[in-house]
């Protein structure tokens, strides 16, 4: 089963995600960590990707479908994927479909988390005024930035994915336990879980 959790930036995809590893064993892409990764690494792309991360806009979709598309050609990624801040813009999302039809797959459901932005940012500003800030991108005007670059950018993507009936929309802003109910339960209905 190919699963993409979409939502703006502090949705709690990556907390998500992280469980249906630990209890579906499915194999969680995450471009943000990819990207992450090389910066951490020194590598080409990660010096390329830094200032773009930093300021919140996005990384060219190219570079991305190329990360993409490595890491579906792995074996392990036919156990089927959570695909994690991916697909985030209409480009991407037709250059991951293409991809997938090349493999004979298929993306079965889209779950969004739909969040309150105003709550968001007062969560993110608590953490700064606590000392408890652990990435550069994690500050209230990198955060604006990035929830402008979800509406402008990342939203198209869901009439994309409505047409092919395929989005499942539950409440972000719920406890991380009764949202991992709700997901629990749309994978159910998919008959695979
Ligand atoms: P994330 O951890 O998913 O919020 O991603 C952190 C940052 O990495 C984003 O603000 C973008 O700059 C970049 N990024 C991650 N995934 C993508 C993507 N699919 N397309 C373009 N840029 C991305």
């Amino acid at each position: 089963m190919n699963i993409i959790i979409l939502g703006p930036p502090g949705a709690g995809k990556g907390t998500q995600s992280a469980r249906l590893v630990a209890e579906k064993g499915l194999v969680q892409l995450s471009t943000g960590d990819m990207l992450r990764e090389a910066v951490a690494q020194g590598t080409e792309l990660g010096q390329e990707a830094k200032a773009i991360m930093a300021r919140g806009d996005l990384v060219a979709d190219s570079i991305i479908l190329g990360l993409i598309r490595e890491k579906l050609l792995e074996p392990q990624s036919r156990q089927g994927v959570i695909l994690d801040g991916f697909p985030r813009t209409v480009a991407q999302a037709e250059g991951l479909e293409a991809m997938l039809a090349e493999l004979g797959q298929k993306i079965d459901v889209v779950i969004e988390l739909k969040v309150d932005e105003a709550a968001l940012l007062k969560r993110i500003e608590t953490r700064i005024s606590q000392g408890d800030t652990a990435r550069s991108d994690d500050t209230p005007e990198v955060l604006k930035k990035r929830l402008k670059v979800y509406h402008d950018q990342t939203a198209p993507i869901l009439p994309f994915y409505q047409a092919r009936g395929l989005v499942q929309s539950i409440d972000g802003m719920d406890g991380i336990d009764t949202v991992a109910d709700a997901i629990n339960t749309i994978i159910a209905k998919q008959g695979n879980a």
